[in-house]
C-alpha cells in the first residue's frame, strides 16, 4: 500500500478495495519502523490519524467522501495545529500548543485527509539541510547508509514522503524550501504563486516571500493537494481570490500541434552546475522539443544578484517577525533579574545560531545607516528581477531551469554559512518575483541520486506550470516508489 500514489489510493478507497483505516495503519506501522532513523517527524499524531481515518471510512460508506478523504499526510511543523504542539523546530516554541488552526491545515481537515504528524524542518525554516532544527536533522531515504540531507527547510516533509511515511506533505518556500528538498529526494514540490495559499496561522519567517505549497511523488498528486490548499482567506490580506482547480487530471499542453514557447535563462548558462545536472537538463529540453516546444533564450539580467537581495530582505523581515518571541506571551521563558534581562536570557537560550545570525543581519540592514544602501537597494533589485520576468514572459510561455547544481550532500558536510546560502542560487529569484515554480524530477545522476528541474510561470499560471512539469516527469520517468528506494 505504501507505494500507491494519492490518486491510486483514492481509487481503491472509492471502490472499497481498501479502507482509510487500513491505509492509515500501514503508514503508522512504517512510521513506527523507520520514523526514528529518518527523524522526519517532530510530533506524531497516531490517535488523531485513526480518528480521522474512521471518519473518512464513514463518509465513504454513506457516499459523502471529500477530495482527499482518507489520505494520510504530514504537516510541516510551521503550520499551527489546534491542540497539537507546533514548534517551528525551535527550542523557543518547543512546548507551544496553539489554540487555533492555520488556514492551510484547516483546509486539509476539510478535505478529509488524515494527519499523521508534524514534520521536521530547519528552525523557523531558515536553512537548506534541515540541520538547524532543534530536534536534529531528518535523513534522506535515498542511499540511507550515506546519511544524506533530505534538504531544507521542508526536509522532514521530503524525507517522510520519499520514504513512504506519508503520501504527501505540506511545505513552505521562502527561498527554495519546497523545491530544493523535493529535487534531491526525487519528489515533486510546488511553490505556488505568492498569495495563492493563505499564510494565516503559519509561523512567519519573511512574510513577503513565504509561500505554502504541496510536496508529493507525482505532479498529479501535487496538483490535487494544491487545489485543496489554494483560495482566498479573509484572514490573510495578501491572499488572492484566484482559486485553483485541478480536481480533474492535468491536460497535456504539448503534442497535438499545440505550440508552446519554453524559455531558458541566458544568465544561468554561466553558473557552474554538475555534469549530471547539465546533461539531464539538456536531455529534458530535447524531449520537450521533440513534442513541438519552441525553446527561446530569455534574459533576466539581475538574476545573479537575487541571492544577495534575498539574504538582505529575508533576514530583515525575519528580524521583525521574530521580535514577538520574548518569553512574555507564549513559548520558552528564562527568568532574568528584570524585564530586559528576561528578554535577553529567553532569546539567547531559545534561538539557535542560524536564527540569531539572521536576526543580527536583519537588524543591521534595517538600521538607519544601512537602510538605504542595503535594504532599499535590495528592494530595487527585487523589483528589477520581477520586471525582467514579466518581460521574459512576453517572449515565452514558461521558463525551465535546474533546481540545484548537484545531488544531495552528506549531512556532515562542513559548509560555511555563505556556502549554504549559495545553494539557493536557482530558487530565490522566483520568491522575489512572487511567481509559481514547480520542481520535478529530471532524472537520476551517475551516482544513482535524483536531480530536479523547475518549471516557472507568470503569476497565477500555476496550472500551466504543472502541466509542463507533468511532461517532464513522464520523460524523466524515475521510479520513486518508497519501498524501491529504501529497498524495504
Ligand atoms: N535556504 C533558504 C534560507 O535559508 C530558503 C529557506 C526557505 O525557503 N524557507 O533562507
Amino acid at each position: 500500500m505504501i507505494d500507491l500514489t494519492i490518486h491510486e489510493a483514492l481509487e481503491k478507497l472509492k471502490s472499497g478495495e481498501i479502507s482509510a483505516t487500513e491505509l492509515t495503519r500501514a503508514y503508522l506501522d512504517r512510521i513506527e519502523k523507520y520514523g526514528d532513523e529518518l527523524n522526519c517527524y517532530i510530533t506524531r499524531t497516531p490517535e488523531r490519524a485513526l480518528t480521522d481515518a474512521a471518519a473518512a471510512d464513514e463518509r465513504y460508506a454513506n457516499g459523502t467522501a471529500r477530495p482527499l478523504d482518507g489520505i494520510p499526510i504530514g504537516m510541516k511543523d510551521l503550520f499551527a495545529t489546534r491542540g497539537i504542539r507546533t514548534t517551528a523546530a525551535s527550542h523557543i516554541l518547543e512546548n507551544f500548543v496553539p489554540e487555533y488552526e492555520s488556514t492551510v491545515s484547516q483546509k486539509f481537515i476539510n478535505s478529509g485527509s488524515v494527519l499523521l504528524g508534524k514534520t521536521n524542518l530547519d528552525e523557523f525554516a531558515m536553512g537548506t539541510f534541515s540541520k538547524t532544527s532543534y530536534f536534529g536533522a531528518p535523513v534522506n531515504p535515498w542511499q540511507m547508509e550515506k546519511r544524506l540531507t533530505a534538504g531544507g527547510s521542508s526536509g522532514g516533509s521530503t524525507s517522510a514522503v520519499a520514504a513512504g511515511l506519508c503520501m504527501g506533505a505540506t511545505g513552505t518556500d521562502t527561498g527554495g524550501s519546497i523545491r530544493f528538498p523535493s529535487a534531491i529526494t526525487g519528489l515533486v514540490g510546488m511553490k505556488p504563486t505568492y498569495g495563492l495559499c493563505s499564510r494565516w496561522g503559519c509561523v512567519a519567517f519573511a512574510s513577503s516571500l513565504d509561500t505554502p505549497g504541496p510536496i508529493a511523488r507525482t505532479v498529479d498528486d501535487v496538483a490535487l493537494m494544491l487545489s485543496v490548499m489554494a483560495g482566498h482567506d479573509e484572514k490573510d490580506s495578501t491572499s488572492e481570490s484566484a482559486g485553483f482547480d485541478a480536481h480533474t487530471p492535468l491536460d497535456a499542453i504539448l503534442g497535438d500541434g499545440k505550440k508552446l514557447r519554453v524559455g531558458v535563462i541566458r544568465e544561468l548558462n554561466d553558473v557552474k552546475i554538475s555534469d549530471d545536472m547539465k546533461k539531464l537538463f539538456n536531455d529534458r529540453i530535447n524531449d520537450l522539443k521533440s513534442l513541438g516546444a519552441e525553446i527561446v533564450e530569455v534574459s533576466i539580467p539581475n538574476i545573479l544578484d537575487a541571492l544577495a537581495a534575498y539574504y538582505i530582505i529575508a533576514p530583515a523581515e525575519a528580524s521583525s517577525n521574530l521580535a514577538r518571541y520574548d518569553g512574555m506571551r507564549y513559548g520558552l521563558r528564562v527568568e532574568g533579574v528584570d524585564l530586559i534581562d528576561t528578554y535577553k536570557k529567553t532569546r539567547a537560550a531559545g534561538f539557535g545560531t542560524e536564527v540569531q545570525r539572521r536576526m543580527i543581519i536583519g537588524t543591521a540592514v534595517l538600521s538607519s545607516e544601512s537602510y538605504e544602501v542595503y535594504f532599499m537597494q535590495a528592494a530595487r533589485v527585487r523589483r528589477m528581477i520581477a520586471d525582467s520576468f514579466n518581460a521574459a514572459f512576453k517572449q515565452c510561455d514558461l521558463i525551465v531551469c535546474p533546481t540545484s547544481s548537484g545531488t544531495a550532500l552528506p549531512l556532515d558536510s562542513d559548509l560555511t554559512p555563505l556556502e549554504y546560502y549559495a545553494l539557493d542560487m536557482f530558487t530565490v529569484a522566483m520568491n522575489l518575483a512572487g511567481i509559481p515554480a514547480c520542481s520535478v524530477p529530471a532524472g537520476l545522476a551517475q551516482n544513482g541520486l535524483p536531480l530536479g528541474m523547475q518549471v516557472v510561470g507568470p503569476r497565477f499560471d500555476d496550472l500551466r506550470v504543472m502541466q509542463l512539469a507533468k511532461h517532464i516527469e513522464q520523460f524523466a520517468g524515475i521510479d520513486n516508489r518508497p519501498t524501491k528506494i529504501m529497498g524495504k
